[in-house]
């Protein structure tokens, strides 16, 4: 029997490509740093400036406003990040060049200095926007067309996403409020040093995804100035995304707040998006590949559904785990934030079962498409929002609600998120049209941006109808909406052109095939 000398690239660990390893604690190391700098942002903008460890002072709606562009933004510019891998710099360089700039953001934020504050957001946005999308388009990268470990892949990738923010809560929560502010801020820069080390080590692991676009691909390729070229004498088109331009100026006018003129650009922004989403429609040149993309952006409504609901946990729940929680244990009172760390907790003991449990369901030939989980994760994370129910009723008859309906909801959640996240930024890499793979990871964080943007809105009105009709209606609302698409689940699937059909183990180094893992 001969003996295939295999490169590092074409060696597995744990019966995955070792690249999937590198992207994993590459990205574990981004979201301790995204997350720790997270934790500590709107506690230190409201920080008196007269404490031991002063903030900056601000009033409790500026820095929540700050904060809702800040997070908006870092999963917006994911967009022009994937615009620039798939285009010029090829995925591999793109993250390289995100880490380096994440490094010097946080660096940077280490620095007591207003002017320092502003640019090391800045940086982080631009980072994040570089890193984020490119690096979930390089774990697709990793399997062939057809291999099933790819959904389990994602799924181990994710792990590593909720091991750097479950870290960071604890280690970088505490640094930045005990010790200092920007003692945290700084040790955010080290982690992500760490993840930059990680990933340049690995490089010869991933030698075969994420490079540069070839000089043949960008002869055959449209560029995304004659993409809006084609859109000015394209006149539907045209129409909606000059719609879209007048409600922006509208709104700009009309809404309230310092921020209005920022939703224009927001609009805007969504009106080119959309017009570049509409002109790769018009230009890709196979039934199939037009109908996947079709139902990839549909699928797109379902994640800007899913965030929706789920951001409840940073805040209207986070509120409540605060105001109307029982959280006494022996005589000790549990802080509010480690609720927030539940969903990162369960996501790591959960995240093989619930993914084992689908490959071996689609193994057995049963229903386990993309859409299939996305909608029953959606079901199951609003089915979470039923114990958030009793808890309500329970603070409206007692005056405070025992804490097991926290933990209940956050299990519901975290299931559902598992059957939905690493389950979409999978199915974007089976579907994506190759050339536009990078762009369309960042329409899909763009989404899940949007989401956060709606859960603010929906939290918001909490004041105005109380938590129980709040809950009640995402509860109802989620379950009905998983249903709907579970009702169309066959023409959505038609769609797909069998994108997702006959997935069994396809190794990288020979094409070897097996038949379970
Ligand atoms: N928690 C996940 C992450 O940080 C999902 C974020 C998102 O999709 N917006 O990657």
């Amino acid at each position: 029997m001969t003996e295939t000398i295999l490169k590092p690239h074409q060696k597995e660990l744990f019966g995955h490509p070792k690249g999937l390893f590198i992207l994993f604690f590459t990205e574990m190391w981004e979201r301790f740093s995204y997350y720790g700098m997270r934790a500590l942002l709107t506690l230190y903008l409201v920080e008196k400036t007269t404490s031991d460890n002063p903030g900056l002072g601000w009033l409790d709606s500026k820095s929540i406003m700050l904060y809702g562009w800040y997070t908006m933004l870092v999963y917006v510019m994911s967009i022009p990040g994937g615009i620039l891998a798939d285009k010029v710099l090829g995925q591999k360089k793109a993250v390289l060049y995100g880490a380096l700039t994440l490094v010097a953001g946080h660096g940077i934020l280490a620095i007591d200095e207003m002017w320092a504050f502003y640019t090391g957001l800045a940086l982080i946005i631009l980072g994040v926007g570089l890193l984020k999308p490119n690096i979930s388009t390089m774990v697709g990268g990793l399997y062939k067309q057809g291999d099933i470990r790819r959904d389990k892949g994602f799924s181990i990738f994710y792990i590593g996403i909720n091991l750097g923010s479950l870290l960071a809560t604890f280690i970088v929560g505490y640094v930045g409020e005990k010790i200092g502010w920007h003692f945290g801020f700084g040790l955010a820069g080290i982690a992500m040093l760490l993840g930059l080390i990680v990933y340049l080590y690995g490089q010869k692991y991933l030698v075969n995804v994420g490079n540069k676009p070839t000089e043949e691909d960008k002869r055959n390729d449209v560029s995304i100035p004659r993409l809006m070229g084609d859109l000015i004498t394209s006149p539907i088109n045209l129409a909606i995304v000059v719609l879209i331009i007048i409600y922006a100026i509208y709104a700009g006018f009309t809404y309230d707040g310092v921020d209005s003129w920022g939703y224009t650009v927001l609009y805007i922004f969504i009106a080119l998006v959309a017009g570049i989403m509409m002109m790769i429609y018009k230009n890709l040149n196979s039934q199939v590949s037009k109908d996947r993309y079709l139902v990839l952006l549909l699928s797109f409504l379902i994640v800007i559904v899913f965030w929706g609901a789920f951001e409840q946990a940073g805040g209207l729940m986070s509120i409540y785990t605060k105001t109307n929680t029982d959280r006494m244990l022996l005589g000790w009172e549990i802080p509010a934030t480690w609720f927030q760390g539940l969903n990162a907790g369960f996501i790591i003991i959960f995240a093989t079962f619930v993914a084992g449990y689908w490959a071996k369901r689609k193994l057995k030939g049963k229903e386990a498409s993309s859409l299939f989980k996305m909608a029953i994760g959606t079901m199951i994370m609003g089915l979470g929002f039923v114990f958030m129910i009793f808890a309500a009723s329970e603070y409206n008859a007692k005056g405070s609600s025992g804490m097991q309906w926290l933990i209940l909801a956050y299990l519901f959640h975290t299931i559902g998120e598992l059957c939905s996240s690493p389950v979409a930024l999978s199915f974007i890499t089976k579907l994506a049209p190759v050339k536009y793979a990078s762009l369309m990871m960042g329409v899909y964080f763009a989404a899940t941006g949007l989401g956060n943007k709606v859960a603010g809105v929906i939290g918001e009105s909490a004041s105005e109808f109380g938590e129980y009709a709040i809950f009640s209606g995402i509860t109802i609302f989620t379950v009905l909406f998983g249903l709907l698409v579970i009702l169309l689940l066959k023409p959505l699937k038609r769609l797909t052109h069998g994108a997702e059909d006959n997935e069994r183990i396809i190794d990288e180094a020979e094409g070897f095939e097996l038949t379970d893992n």
